[in-house]
């Protein structure tokens, strides 16, 4: 096999139909460079048009990048991605997230991991520098991402490390998310992938794979000039004293507003960015400036925990409040506190009930354009700019960022994380 810089080796495929478990050399797929290009090329190859996101003909791929492994830029990144059912109409697509697992997975000697078929129960994937095993997870089905993670720690030890999805995963929401270590979560609707496969979770054992670069003292230089383009910058937007400390994700420098909060009954969990902000506002409003508490943190890790994408769920508050306001949905027919938005408890039942497609939940289990379809009665109008906003195309489009307007002409969706990188250096 050939000496590929930056790479672990191997890329595992698992078929969940057949139990069958097997390993190919990552340089099979090297001409596609990047997680996202082996995730692509196993894609194009692989998936027929026909085939839907929810099939067992779908593969789910995890993959990391050359750069994930070695510190000092965001090199804990790394990719989830296939046929995603939160795309209308579906699509390949990608779902970036930072924390430890991609690191992990590299140092137990994979490049990435190819998830296909469907396994007649639930099950979770181990793997190891000594391989995969497929194990029954009769016992996680049912609970949320964090307490699966969290179960799966302490039965397996503490280093391993865990992607898993929640109860929206398993109900086939199309805006499930999957979430790792680190509450790094992941949107895009994977989540509702790994439950269409009955695949709970993967958790990855922490190996010594060493990674060589093919001109180290060259990438030293790339550390020092991204450090240098990054400044001595402290992103403190949701910093709070005394309730939140940084918590940057592996060999990262860190200067994002990455955080994690901790809430007076001790309880502690990410909080930042779009997680943070999609209750911020409204709980302040709610409870009075301030008064809110810990209930913003509440709803991220709710979201988190029920493994649903926040910014979906931004949305879906969003429009609902508009057709409550005008009188097109009422809380005798949806069954939701629409009245109380910003409260914690109207936040806990509109996320359970999706989560669990209860009631009024069920159709919204659906997304919020393909629930407005299905409702009618003037609902679609009423998303308007909605979608455009949660798609960052106001902060930030081409017009401001020439190079994002490339970014939006040719991805597979809003490409936050590189949107982020591209405009923070520009703004220094
Ligand atoms: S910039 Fe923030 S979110 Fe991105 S890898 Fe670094 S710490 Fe993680």
């Amino acid at each position: 096999m050939s000496v590929l810089h930056g790479y672990a080796g191997n890329i595992l495929r698992v078929d969940l139909s057949s139990g069958r478990i097997s390993t190919a050399a990552t340089s099979d797929y090297a001409s596609f460079v990047g997680g996202r290009g082996l995730a692509a090329r196993v894609h194009w190859d692989e998936v027929m048009p026909e085939v839907g996101a929810l099939d067992p003909e779908n593969r789910l791929t995890f993959f990391t990048g050359p750069l994930a492994g070695f510190a000092g830029f965001g090199s804990s990144r790394w990719l989830v991605c296939g046929k995603s059912p939160a795309t209308d109409p579906e699509h390949f697509c990608h779902s970036n997230l930072g924390g430890t697992w991609g690191v992990t997975l590299k140092s137990a000697g994979y490049d990435g991991i190819i998830v296909q078929g469907q396994a007649e129960r639930p099950v979770y994937l181990l793997v190891s520098q000594d391989g995969a095993q497929i194990r029954d997870a009769g016992h996680l089905w049912g609970k949320g991402a964090i307490e699966t993670r969290e179960m799966l720690k302490a039965e397996l030890g503490a280093d391993v490390n865990v992607v898993a999805c929640g109860q929206a995963g398993e109900n086939l929401v199309v805006m499930a998310s999957v979430l790792a270590d680190q509450d790094s979560s992941g949107s895009s609707g994977f989540g509702a992938v790994m439950g269409s496969k009955r695949l709970k979770a993967v958790a990855v054992v922490k190996g010594g794979t060493r990674l060589t670069a093919a001109n180290p003292a060259r990438l030293r230089d790339l550390v020092r000039y991204y450090a240098h383009l990054q400044g001595d910058r402290d992103a403190d937007y949701f910093t709070v004293p005394g309730k939140t400390q940084r918590d940057s994700c592996w060999g990262c420098p860190g200067l994002c507003g990455r955080i994690a909060w901790k809430a007076a009954d001790g309880a502690e969990g990410k909080y930042f960015c779009q997680s943070a902000l999609i209750y911020q506002i409204r709980a302040a409003q709610f409870y009075g400036q301030g008064k809110e508490g810990d209930v913003p943190f509440r709803v991220t890790k709710l979201c988190d925990n029920y493994g649903i994408d926040t910014m979906a769920v931004h949305v879906m508050m969003s429009w609902l409040s508009r057709c409550h306001r005008e009188g097109l949905l009422t809380e005798e027919a949806t069954g939701l506190p629409l009245s109380k938005g910003g409260s914690l408890e109207y936040a806990e039942a509109l996320v359970r009930r999706i989560a669990l497609r209860e009631g009024f939940g069920g159709l919204l289990a659906q997304g919020v354009e393909r629930a407005a379809n299905a409702i009618g009665r003037g609902t679609r109008e009423k998303i308007g700019d909605l979608l455009h906003k949660a798609h960052g195309v106001d902060q930030y489009g081409g017009r401001t960022y020439i190079t994002n307007g490339l970014m939006y002409a040719t991805e597979v969706r809003m490409p936050i994380q590189h949107l982020h990188k591209t405009s923070i250096p520009v703004m220094q």
